[in-house]
């Protein structure tokens, strides 16, 4: 899962990405609102943590764009303590929930696995695929309770795939979702990423969909 953090406020946004990328997702910075709102207005994020205090373009502006440009990723406002407005201004914007300043990393990752697992229509914290199971509190992949090993990469991509069951995903999609902007990319290592997670869980469930990309899914259909 691949999440934009828009802050101005350099240690803040330091605990921010090390806090998210210690949680398994890849972060893309960004320290003003004109930077955050291109960002956000031109590379796929599963999330977006947007300060609403920012310099050239304020949040509520850059949500506000967001929104108007049809970008439905859920975004989680940071708003400064007390401050009911910036909160109503925020969630009228666009915004999907807020945290207030000062908060805990913890309240802050649970409110992110909230937003992303809803953007994907799921309720509940623990994701099921056939006997794969992914538990989105503990970042921790069973299969038939039997708990399975992944590097980070292979985690992001399970990950991925796990919260987009029974749609087809490229390789460029996996590719843009499980690396950040900077990374020099190569859509072709995905396929040997992919057979190591096969490798490992043991069991069929993320499908070759030829000439598109994959599928999982946990009901058995022709790979071709
Ligand atoms: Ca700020």
């Amino acid at each position: 899962m691949r999440v934009l953090v828009v802050e101005d406020d350099p240690d803040l946004l330091r605990q921010l990405t090390t806090g998210l990328e210690e949680a398994g997702y890849v972060i893309d910075q960004a320290t003003d609102g004109e930077e955050g709102h291109f960002l956000g207005d031109t590379e796929p994020y599963d999330a977006v943590v947007l300060d609403l205090g920012l310099p050239i373009i304020d949040g509520v502006s850059v949500l506000e764009r967001w929104r108007a440009a049809g970008h439905q990723m859920p975004v989680l406002i940071l708003t400064a303590r007390d401050s009911w407005s910036d909160k109503v201004q925020g969630l009228d914007a666009g915004a999907d929930d807020y945290l207030a300043k000062p908060f805990k990393m913890e309240e802050l990752l649970a409110r992110l696995r909230a937003l992303i697992r809803r953007a994907s229509g799921l309720a509940s914290p623990e994701i099921e695929c056939g006997p794969v199971r992914l538990d989105t509190r503990s970042s921790k992949f069973t299969v038939d309770g039997r708990a399975v090993r992944l590097t980070a990469l292979e985690f992001k991509l399970l990950s991925y795939l796990m919260h987009h069951q029974g749609e087809v995903i490229s390789r460029t999609e996996l590719t843009e979702h499980i690396y950040d902007q900077d990374f020099d990319r190569d859509s072709n290592t995905i396929e040997v990423f992919v057979n190591r997670v096969r490798k490992k869980l043991g069991v069929t469930v993320i499908h070759t969909i030829r000439g598109m990309g994959y599928r999982l899914a946990a009901q058995a259909e022709d790979d071709q």
